[in-house]
C-alpha cells in the first residue's frame, strides 16, 4: 500500500507555517527527494501552463518552492509543457499566467521546441503502437509532475495520467500532423454539418491550431486537427461533431502516459497533484468555471495511478458547492460523470493493469 502524504487546504492560524506554501515545503522534505534525484540531475518540472482566459491553473509560488526542493538536492530544475498554440505564443501564455525564470527560479523551456515537433519516438501500448514523447522530458534524468487536478470532457478527470499523456507528446509531428490528437480521437475526425451551420465563425475563432477557415463554408483540416473539441462545444447550432469512444481515448491516455513513463530509470519521478479549485473542465479551455467543489488540498506521491486515485477519491467525497456547474446533478452519480459524462476510473484502471503503479494507498496527513 502507497504512503500518500496530504496537506489540507484548511488554514486557521494566523501564521505562515499554516499556509499552503510552507505545508508544500515541509511535503516536499517528507518525501526527501534526494532519494530520486541525484547531484547534477536534469529535473523536468511538468506543468500545464494554462490558457489565455483560463486562469485556474497551478501557481507560480507553488512551482517556485518545487524548484527549490529539486535545487536544494543538487538537481537542476526547469519547468516545462508541451506547445499548444504555436511555440513562442504559448511561452508568451505562461508568461501571462506568471510563469517565468524570475517567478520559479528556473529556466521555462517548451518540451518539445518553439515548433513543438522535437520528440523521440517510444514503443507503446495496443492502442497507439507507438507515441512521440517530447525530447525534454525524453532526456530529463528525472521528473517532478505538478498537476492541477479537474473535471475533463473526454477523460472525466484531468489528473497526472492526464498530464503527462496529453501533455508529454509534442503538439505536432515533423510533417505537420497533430499527435495529440491521434490520442484524442483514435479512429474518429470531425465533421461539419452544413444544413444546421449559421456562418457565426465562433468555431474558427475558438480554434487555437488553424484548423479551420470560413468562408463560404467550414473548412477543416484534419492533418492539423488536435481534436481538442473546443469548436464542437461552442457551436450553438450542434454542426460538429467529432464522436466520443470513451474508452479508447482513456485506455490511449494511459498507454501514453506509460511511455513518457518509459523514458525514466525506476524511482526518478514524483507527483505533486493540486485538488484546489477543481472546474469542470480542463486547463486548455479559454475561460475558468468556478470551482464545483471546496479546495482539498495537495497530495505527493511516487506512485503515479495511487496519486490519480485518491484524487479521484477526495474529489467524489467532497461536498459540492452551490452556485457551480456541480449544484444540480444527481447527489446518487459520481460528481465528474455527472459534470462530464464519463467514468473517470477507466484510465486509472488501465494504468493499473498496464503496471505502472498501485490502486491501494493510506493517507498520511501533513500538519
Ligand atoms: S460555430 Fe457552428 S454555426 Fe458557427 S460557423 Fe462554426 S459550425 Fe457554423
Ligand atoms: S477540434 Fe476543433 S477547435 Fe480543436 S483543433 Fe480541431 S478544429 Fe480546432
Amino acid at each position: 500500500m502507497k504512503n500518500i502524504y496530504f496537506a489540507s487546504a484548511r488554514s486557521m492560524d494566523f501564521s505562515y507555517q499554516t499556509s499552503m506554501v510552507a505545508k508544500l515545503e515541509r511535503m516536499l522534505k517528507k518525501m526527501d527527494l534526494s532519494r530520486h534525484i541525484t547531484k547534477d540531475d536534469y529535473v523536468a518540472i511538468k506543468t500545464h501552463f494554462g490558457s489565455e482566459g483560463g486562469h485556474r491553473i497551478v501557481r507560480p509560488i507553488f512551482l517556485r518552492k518545487v524548484v527549490e526542493a529539486v535545487s536544494s538536492v543538487g538537481g537542476r530544475p526547469f519547468v516545462t509543457d508541451t506547445v499548444r498554440l504555436e511555440g513562442l505564443e504559448y511561452l508568451e501564455t505562461a508568461n501571462m499566467e506568471g510563469i517565468n525564470y524570475l517567478s520559479v527560479g528556473c529556466p521555462v523551456v517548451l518540451a518539445d521546441g518553439i515548433s513543438g515537433k522535437n520528440y523521440q519516438k517510444m514503443k507503446a501500448g495496443q492502442l497507439l503502437g507507438e507515441v512521440k514523447i517530447a525530447s525534454e522530458i525524453f532526456d530529463a534524468d528525472a521528473m517532478v509532475v505538478v498537476t492541477h487536478c479537474k473535471g475533463h470532457i473526454q477523460a472525466g478527470y484531468g489528473g497526472a495520467i492526464k498530464n503527462l499523456a496529453m501533455g508529454a507528446v509534442p503538439g505536432n509531428t515533423r510533417s505537420g500532423k497533430s499527435e495529440r490528437g491521434r490520442i484524442h480521437s483514435i479512429d474518429t475526425q470531425l465533421s461539419w454539418d452544413e444544413e444546421k451551420c449559421e456562418l457565426c465563425g465562433d468555431c474558427v475563432e475558438v480554434c487555437d491550431h488553424d484548423a479551420m477557415t470560413m468562408g463560404d463554408k467550414i473548412e477543416i483540416d484534419h492533418f492539423m486537427c488536435h481534436k481538442c473539441r473546443r469548436c464542437v462545444e461552442v457551436c450553438e447550432q450542434e454542426a460538429l461533431h467529432l464522436p466520443i469512444v470513451q474508452d479508447e481515448f482513456q485506455l490511449a491516455m494511459a498507454e501514453a502516459a506509460k511511455a513518457a513513463l518509459d523514458t525514466f530509470k525506476p524511482n526518478k519521478v514524483i507527483y505533486i497533484n493540486f485538488i484546489m479549485e477543481v472546474m469542470p473542465h480542463c486547463d486548455c479551455h479559454p475561460h475558468s468555471d468556478v470551482p464545483v467543489i471546496n479546495d482539498q488540498g495537495i497530495i505527493i506521491c511516487d506512485d503515479i495511478v495511487a496519486i490519480d486515485q485518491a484524487s479521484l477519491d477526495i474529489i467524489e467525497n467532497a461536498g459540492r458547492l452551490p452556485d457551480s456547474k456541480a449544484e444540480n446533478l444527481n447527489p446518487k452519480e459520481g460528481l465528474l460523470f455527472g459534470l462530464t459524462g464519463r467514468d473517470p476510473y477507466v484510465h486509472v484502471d488501465h494504468a493499473a493493469k498496464l503496471g505502472m503503479g498501485k490502486k491501494d494507498y493510506q493517507i498520511v496527513d501533513i500538519d
